[in-house]
């Protein structure tokens, strides 16, 4: 009891603020309040016909399907937490996002009775000097919502974004089809996995990455991100 009054009185002197509006959180709120939850501006890409994220992977007949939890707009709500995420050492709010989305999103995951989750993968280098892959994070989120299995060691990223970044934009797509390749083929052969990353803009990684599942013998795959500008 002496420990709870404690903890309120801290709260009170410095309580924690909503990431998005920076208003003081109440008790059951966690990372943002309920107002800024309740006003996540949701995408529904999955009951949109056709969907934005199909479309970005036309021509790869195994990509079914594509779930995105929030519309990116530009100092928005997604923009901001995945901001903490990626650039603050914050994976607990990409825990948090993950289990939102997981949320969000339990119904249809259910009924689609998936294998697993890939998350897309950084290069090692990458991966090192952030500590954490957040698309994996994000992925753990979902996973404890759903109970759905991560498949971790199937795909790499075989190049640094970094290496590419000063090249044309010609060049960058010629060399994009090596970026991911796929190491332990037995465990998704004929499988049903959910990609995600934490955004698609373009689409040219995640779609990169789902030519390279297809090839090795997955049999169905659905894309999923926090957040698209689609
Ligand atoms: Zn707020």
């Amino acid at each position: 009891m002496i420990k709870k009054y404690w903890k309120d009185f801290l709260s009170l002197l410095y309580p924690e603020l909503c990431y998005n509006c920076d208003v003081a959180l109440v008790e059951g709120e966690d990372k943002v309040c309920l107002r800024c939850y309740r006003d996540f501006p949701l995408s529904n890409y999955h009951q949109s016909e056709p969907n934005p994220l199909v479309q970005i992977a036309a021509g790869n007949e195994k990509v079914k399907g594509g779930y995105c939890y929030m519309k990116f707009n530009k100092h928005g709500v997604a923009q901001k937490l995945l901001h903490e995420v990626k650039y603050k050492g914050n994976s607990a709010i990409g825990v948090l996002l993950g289990e939102w989305f997981g949320k969000y999103l339990e119904k249809e995951l259910t009924t689609l009775e998936l294998d697993g989750i890939i998350p897309v993968p950084l290069h090692k280098t990458k991966r090192r000097k952030r500590g954490y892959n957040q698309s994996e994070i994000i992925a753990k989120g979902i996973q404890n919502v759903t109970g759905l299995k991560i498949l971790n060691e199937a795909l790499i990223r075989t190049k640094n974004a970094s290496t590419q970044t000063k090249k044309g934009k010609v060049e960058r797509w010629q060399n994009v089809d090596s970026l991911y390749k796929v190491v332990d083929k037995e465990s998704i052969e004929r499988k049903k996995v959910l990609l995600i990353d934490d955004v698609i803009t373009t689409g040219a990684t995640i779609s990169m990455a789902a030519e390279v599942l297809a090839e090795s013998g997955v049999n169905e795959i659905y894309f999923a991100c926090i957040a698209s500008g689609k």
